[in-house]
């Protein structure tokens, strides 16, 4: 997929052209990995473009910065409003929002500290990431031969650049397969999470999620779907489980700014449920779109028009 070029990208508190977001090849989180990201949505509202989630992902990224020791040289509000001038700037609608806090220039030494913090974020066209098939139908996941990366090695709750070596190990490994994403176990051996998705799991008429505690980073739209599906009147249990209760699931789904609420059919070629969406996802699906389209209240706030 490759990446839709826009007109404007905001790097280091001012807009630039596309052509001219370079950094320079001493830039110490290409050797090392030192930058933190967020990934947000902008949907397509009556009103116009609205972004999904806005403060808890600055709020997120400011976490991951401070995990990393990364100085940032704004503020929160400073962020969001950089994000919505970028999509605007642009004359983006529906689209994907990437900010990017990376360490500069500066030291070829371990500690990112010596680096400055450098900051960008770019906006783009960005369709379904597992295909509106996927969304409708579910797809055909695998459980990863990879580890989600075990909490004392790398910060699995922070949006590290370099945690993302793990997610591509997944995601290449699915890739050669033949399925659409893999499934991480914790070093525990308890299910994680997917290569850039929470997961849930439906059984017996409860959801399951796995906690904070089994390597995954906390979701914004793992909350979302946590609070709607208890809104619903489902009990939803964050707690450890494991690799067998793929298989026995009613149902299963991911979550994430890119896949949304995708349906899982099948893991490991054994079929989920009855092999397509399941009820309850469904009717998590239709409430989640529901709000982003406008056709129910936001009552919980959870969109911000840009206009
Ligand atoms: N886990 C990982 C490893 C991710 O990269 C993502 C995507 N940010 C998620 C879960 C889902 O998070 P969110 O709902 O905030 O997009």
């Amino acid at each position: 997929m490759a990446i839709p070029k826009t007109e404007w990208i905001w790097h280091n508190g001012q807009f630039v052209k596309w052509d001219d977001a370079n950094v320079h090849i001493t830039t110490h989180a290409l050797h090392y990995g030192s930058s933190v990201f967020e990934g947000l949505r902008s949907y397509a509202a009556k009103a116009g473009p609205a972004i999904l989630g806005l403060d808890p992902h600055v709020q997120r990224l400011f976490d991951s910065c401070r995990v990393l020791r990364m100085d940032l040289p704004y503020t929160q509000d400073q962020i969001s409003s950089a994000i919505i001038e970028t999509v605007l700037r642009n004359g983006l609608n529906a689209c994907y929002i990437r900010p990017l806090a990376y360490k500069g220039t500066g030291t070829i030494t371990l500690d990112a500290r010596k680096a400055q913090t450098e900051f960008a974020i770019m906006a783009f066209d960005f369709g379904s990431l597992m295909g509106a098939d996927g969304l409708e139908n579910g797809v055909d996941v695998m459980v990863s031969s990879w580890r989600r990366m075990a909490p004392d090695t790398h910060a699995g709750m922070t949006k590290a650049g370099g945690n993302y070596v793990n997610s591509g190990f997944v995601t290449m490994e699915a890739n050669d397969l033949g399925y659409m994403e893999g499934i991480t176990l914790d070093v525990n051996g308890h299910v994680s999470e997917g290569s850039g998705e929470n997961i849930f799991a439906v059984y017996r008429g409860a959801i399951y999620t796995p906690p904070v505690g089994a390597s995954i980073l906390l979701g914004v739209n793992r909350s979302y779907i946590i609070a709607l599906a208890r809104e619903m009147g489902y009990e939803v249990r964050e707690e450890t489980f494991p690799r067998e209760m793929l298989y026995v699931a009613d149902e299963l789904f991911f979550t994430g700014t890119a896949v949304e609420v995708t349906p899982i059919r099948s893991v490991d070629r054994i079929k989920i449920g009855n092999g397509s969406c399941g009820p309850i996802t469904k009717r998590i699906q239709d409430q989640f779109f529901g709000i982003i389209n406008g056709a129910i209240p936001d009552t919980h706030g959870w969109m911000t028009l840009v206009k």
